[in-house]
């Protein structure tokens, strides 16, 4: 029979789980029962939505054999099973959830971080054995497939022989080499240990025959071998148990195995609650974004029990879009077992639970912030952004929730630092906080703005997220203060004497700079001398309520080219280039309007913003060199 190829990135995957150096090998087997445990839940499941009995609970089975003479290792599981087209979709290919990137991932050393990340499954299998079979009889079908792989050159599907619904997966192992022990898997006590250590919370027996040897009834010398089927977990869910019965590492465990991360969460939340609605809650926030965490194909949601029976894999009603990050399960005695999606929007508990949850959620954060700030500023480097967009989104509904968890770099220490620490160092003098926006905190502090706030003694928030300012702008004020862009014209540094010598001064050479303005062919709305630049000749400044960085973001978003912002050209009247403007501007009048546009696309270059003609500008430079 023509084997079938498997698609490229599976084959890829599998290449690299065949010649795996992943340290973790022993992961395979809980990847393997957690498939089956899945499976017979949506037995389970499937059977009870139907009204039917099917199956006696307690026949829910997982059971693992093993054979020393064949070198074999079976799963079994009778649950759901799978179709000869399952057993093509879900084995052929990994890629079920799109888009596997492996452009920047396989090379050495990033293997575990691509194992962990993808939640391979049933993949894991080839780190271990040289060849895989599938047997499966789906529910509802009369026909059993047997499908079967030795690696990457492909795999075949045939029609086969099975009486129980469910699967068998048997593991052909690979031979011991110099610098592995693959035999152990065929070791009764090392498949005990990892079921112990892995799979202890499944909730549905697993079983192994294990042989014992025993003194034989009746003798004093004569052992016999006794055989006799053991469960190998203690079937009680994680979440249930107390909490100070876990420990740290076995909740790292269970969220590393459920969640597919290959790193341990940075923080666990584990709460039982009491009242209108009980409910065990068991939560992660993850120390790093999933792979897909900033793009569309993201969902988020908690895994949701009742009574320990999975009936929801990603319930996202749980869950506001601001804390999507975090994983987790919520299992609650008083939700009904077929929930579906269409009645879980009026669900009264479930609204409870999730209003609850959120609360939760935002306390331990700011616990973290308050107390382990290290791991706080961790989070935030990770996830800050999602919680700056849940402050933008719906109109600013959620900013006094969120206001709080935010951190912006500072002028001050240039350490991350919350609104209440920064209004906490204002003095008397200064009215509002000061902000600036750029690519990076560096390009930030080059600006000739940033220099003039800080020698006031002012402290400046450097906001290098695209949608900071935005949140801000939707902020409004914080405890009564208002924000300040030192990149737009309503900077008010200057004292009153200061003010009216500058007024004086523009009105004063007013022609000049209207001539000047005119020269730029409305790329600005004015001219104007200012006091703020200390040695810097010139910046851009804009005016209203759009700055130049919304003007950045905008544009680049579909829709958003028409986006400008009102900008004026000042330049720092201390300067000699004041001077030099001035006199040619009696003397040279052409030359005057070249200064001009060349001092605008140098304020343009200092703003990060590019330049409408670069040719020109180099042109007009060169024709002064
Ligand atoms: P994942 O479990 O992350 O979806 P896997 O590669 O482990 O990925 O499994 C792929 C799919 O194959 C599963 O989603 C499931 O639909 C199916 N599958 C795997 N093992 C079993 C099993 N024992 N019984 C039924 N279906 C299974």
């Amino acid at each position: 029979m023509a084997k079938k190829q498997f698609k490229a990135e599976s084959k890829k995957l599998m290449d690299m789980m065949i010649n795996s150096i992943y340290t973790h090998k022993d992961i395979f087997l809980r990847e393997l029962i957690s498939n089956a445990s899945d499976a017979l839940d949506k037995r389970y499941y499937h059977a009870m939505s139907k009204g039917e009995s099917g199956i006696a609970r307690d026949e829910y089975k997982i059971r693992i054999d093993i054979d020393k003479e064949s070198r074999t290792l079976t799963v079994s599981d009778n649950g759901c099973g799978m179709t000869a087209e399952e057993l093509e979709n879900n084995l052929g290919t990994i890629a079920k959830s799109g888009s596997l990137d492996f452009k920047s991932g396989v090379e050495k050393g990033s293997e575990v971080e691509i194992i962990g990340q993808f939640g391979v499954g049933f993949y894991s299998a080839f780190m271990v054995s040289e060849r895989v079979c599938v047997l499966s009889k789906a529910q509802d079908s009369d026909k059993a497939y047997l499908w079967e792989s030795s690696g990457v050159d492909g795999y075949t599907v045939k029609e086969a022989e099975k009486n129980e619904a469910g699967t068998v997966i048997t593991l052909y192992i690979k031979a011991n080499t110099e610098n592995e022990n693959y035999d152990k898997y065929l070791e009764q006590y090392t498949i005990q240990e990892i079921v112990s250590k892995y799979s202890d919370y499944i909730r549905y027996p697993i079983m192994l025959n294990m042989e014992r040897t025993e003194l034989k009834e009746g003798t004093e010398d004569e052992y016999e071998t006794v055989i006799e089927p053991t469960q190998l977990n203690s079937m009680v869910p994680l979440w249930r148990k107390n909490k100070n019965e876990i420990t740290a590492e076995e909740y790292a465990e269970f969220y590393k195995s459920k969640f597919y991360d290959y790193d341990e969460p940075l923080k666990t939340v584990h709460s039982k609650t009491e009242g209108q609605v009980s409910y065990d809650a068991l939560l992660f926030i993850p120390k790093h974004p999933p792979f897909d965490y900033y793009t569309k194909d993201f969902k988020k949601g908690l895994q949701l029990y009742t009574n320990g029976v999975v009936i929801m894999d990603k319930c996202e009603e749980l869950l506001p879009d601001y804390f999507s990050f975090v994983k987790g399960l919520v299992d609650s005695a008083d939700l009904t077992l077929n929930i579906s999606r269409e009645t879980l929007q009026h669900d009264h508990l479930l609204k409870v639970i999730a209003k609850n949850l959120e609360k939760k959620i935002k306390s331990e954060l700011e616990k973290m912030l308050k107390s382990d700030r290290e791991n706080y500023e961790k989070f935030f480097s990770a996830f800050g952004v999602q919680l700056k967009y849940g402050l933008y989104a719906d109109y600013g509904v959620n900013k006094d929730t969120l206001k709080d968890l935010l951190l912006f770099t500072s002028s001050f220490e240039k350490k991350p630092v919350t609104l209440k620490e920064y209004v906490s160092r204002m003095t008397e003098e200064q009215k509002t906080i000061y902000y600036a926006c750029g690519e990076t905190v560096d390009k930030i502090e080059l600006l000739p703005q940033t220099d003039a706030v800080k020698a006031k003694g002012f402290e400046v928030l450097y906001l290098t997220d695209d949608v900071d300012e935005f949140a801000l702008k939707m902020l409004f004020e914080y405890e009564g203060k208002s924000f300040t862009n030192i990149c737009a014209g309503n900077l008010d540094l200057d004292s009153e004497s200061e003010k009216e010598e500058l007024k004086k001064e523009n009105e004063d050479n007013a022609e000049l700079l209207s001539f000047l303005k005119e020269s730029l062919d409305g790329a600005v709305s004015a001219v104007r001398f200012t006091n703020k630049l200390k040695n810097h000749p010139v910046c851009l400044t804009s005016e209203g309520m759009m700055s130049l960085e919304m003007e950045k973001v905008l544009s680049n978003m579909p829709g958003g080219e028409g986006a400008k912002a009102t900008v004026v050209l000042e330049i720092n009247r201390e300067h000699k280039i004041a001077d030099t403007l001035k006199s040619l501007y009696t003397e040279d009048k052409d030359k005057a309007s070249k200064y001009a546009k060349i001092l605008y696309a140098q304020s343009c270059l200092i703003a990060g913003k590019s330049i409408d003609n670069p040719t020109e500008y180099c042109d007009l430079v060169c024709e002064l060199m």
